[in-house]
């Protein structure tokens, strides 16, 4: 099983009844503690532990959207499959064509501020799990 939160992404056509930032990890905490505290049901999820806990708000990650691109009829998608600015006909191009700076929370993107999905934030807590000896045994060990 696996996790994410959504948002109000640009396409939603409800923009009203998603969570915020604040309220999406308020809501992880409580979904996440009993595997956390190893009390109650343990959920199996097939993610990266430092994934969930950047969603109980534990770990601040930036987005890497090129981590798990999207690819589709149309091209490789810039910057991510949450919203488009434009196509790439190959890998190659979408690497070097896209401006990643204008992506991610710290970016100041209005796109991404309440955004917590995996697809641009789990590369990130993976590349993380061999940052430092405490993250790969976290990663071995799991959430509890
Ligand atoms: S934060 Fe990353 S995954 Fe989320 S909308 Fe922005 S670029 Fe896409």
């Amino acid at each position: 099983m696996t996790i994410a939160p959504g948002y109000a992404y640009e396409k939603a056509p409800d923009q009203d009844h998603f969570l915020s930032r604040q309220k999406t990890i308020e809501l992880f905490r409580q979904v996440l503690a009993p595997i956390a505290t190893k009390r109650g049901k343990r959920w199996v999820f097939n993610q990266s532990p430092l994934y969930l806990k950047f969603l109980m708000g534990e770990i601040d990650y930036e987005c890497t959207p090129w981590g798990s691109p999207n690819y589709n009829i149309f091209g490789w998608q810039k910057p991510c499959y949450m919203f488009s600015d434009g196509y790439a006909q190959t890998f190659r191009e979408y690497m070097e064509t896209t401006d990643w700076e204008k992506y991610g929370r710290r970016s100041g993107n209005s796109k991404c501020q309440d955004c917590m999905m995996h697809c641009g934030h789990e590369p990130t807590a993976a590349i993380d799990a061999t940052s430092s000896l405490k993250n790969m045994l976290i990663s071995i060990r799991g959430l509890g």
